[in-house]
């Protein structure tokens, strides 16, 4: 057991099974593909991953099925020094999936399922409530079931430990205390634009989502914008501001986000003097990095291979 986790994660571990052909097949149709691979994905699990890689003390919050994906899932946790106390496995439903395919343009077909995701539930977080509570950040997204995602919000801000909340994927009618219960309310351009209805395409926009957020109730509103950087504003600063990110030549730019947030979970903890400008820059710094190599958790940077004023 891992002595008092700076950062929780409550979320969803998945297990993508990426299939790469020429072409997508049509309905009916059998096709051959060239490459095959496996790898680790679920926006808490890949959040978990990076803040742990960029050293912070974490431990996760979910539940895998009883079977090979979920074991597999267990080590990847162990190998990147997260802590499983809190990894439930169930003999219920399988382990979450995403069955990708994707063609040499790079578009794709996904169907996602969330099997033992959908079965974390109220008795595994009060079983972990010690753990949030002495936690310096939650952090939690949609990926579970929403009412878990707000219960563990809550807990969290019950007990004065600072919350991250990532809606995602964003669903158009949110529950109005996720806004009061997130410190950091941190979403992407598609989500933004769900949440608000306001279409978001450029920095500019972001600050009016972002302000209309705001008026939900947020604290504070994080807007990313991919190769942009991100859009940030307060209930006490209601200024936008935007921080540029490096320009990079991006080769895959699958879970940019989830770096990022697992990056600001990691500041927030272990850095809670930083401003937030400070945090989020070098959080923009971190997901750049990931963005220059392929996969989703395989491309997270480690500390050691990060330019050591990041620390
Ligand atoms: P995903 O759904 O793939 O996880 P996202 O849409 O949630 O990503 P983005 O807004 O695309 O998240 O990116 C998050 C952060 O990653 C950005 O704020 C930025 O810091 C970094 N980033 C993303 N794309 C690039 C890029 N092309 N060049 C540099 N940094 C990038």
């Amino acid at each position: 057991m891992q002595a008092d986790p700076e950062v929780v994660v409550v979320g969803s571990c998945m297990t993508d099974l990426v299939s790469v052909s020429t072409r997508l097949p049509n309905i009916g149709e059998t096709i051959h593909g060239h490459k095959f691979f496996i790898g680790f994905g679920g926006k808490g699990a890949n959040q978990c991953i990076q803040a742990a890689r960029l050293g912070a003390k974490v431990s996760m919050i979910c539940k895998v099925g009883k079977d090979s994906f979920g074991n597999d899932y267990v080590e990847n946790f162990i190998k990147n020094s997260v802590s499983t106390d809190f990894v439930g496995q169930t003999g219920d439903a399988a382990t979450g999936v995403a069955s990708i395919m994707v063609n040499n343009e790079g578009q794709n077909a996904i169907i996602i399922v969330a099997g033992a995701n959908l079965l974390l539930d109220s008795e595994d977080l009060k079983k972990a409530a010690g753990s949030i509570s002495q936690a310096k950040v939650m952090v939690c997204q949609l990926e579970i079931t929403p009412a878990v995602s707000l219960e563990a919000l809550k807990i969290a801000h019950t007990s004065g430990v600072k919350t991250i909340f990532n809606p995602a994927p964003a669903i158009s009618d949110l529950d109005p205390q996720f806004y009061i219960y997130s410190d950091v309310f941190c979403c992407n351009e598609s989500e933004a634009e769900i949440l608000t209805g306001f279409l978001v395409r450029y920095p500019a926009d972001a600050g009016k989502a972002g302000s209309m957020l705001i008026e939900k109730g947020c604290k504070l509103v994080i807007v990313t914008l991919g190769a942009e950087g991100c859009v940030v504003l307060s209930a006490e600063d209601t200024t936008p501001k935007h921080i540029p990110t490096r320009q990079v030549k991006a080769v895959d730019t699958t879970g940019a986000g989830d770096s990022f947030v697992g990056a600001l979970a990691f500041y927030m903890a272990r850095y809670p003097d930083l401003s937030i400008n400070e945090m989020i820059k070098r959080s923009n710094s971190i997901a750049s990095v990931s963005v220059l190599a392929a996969g989703t958790q395989a491309s997270y940077p480690f500390k050691k291979e990060l330019p050591q004023d990041l620390f």
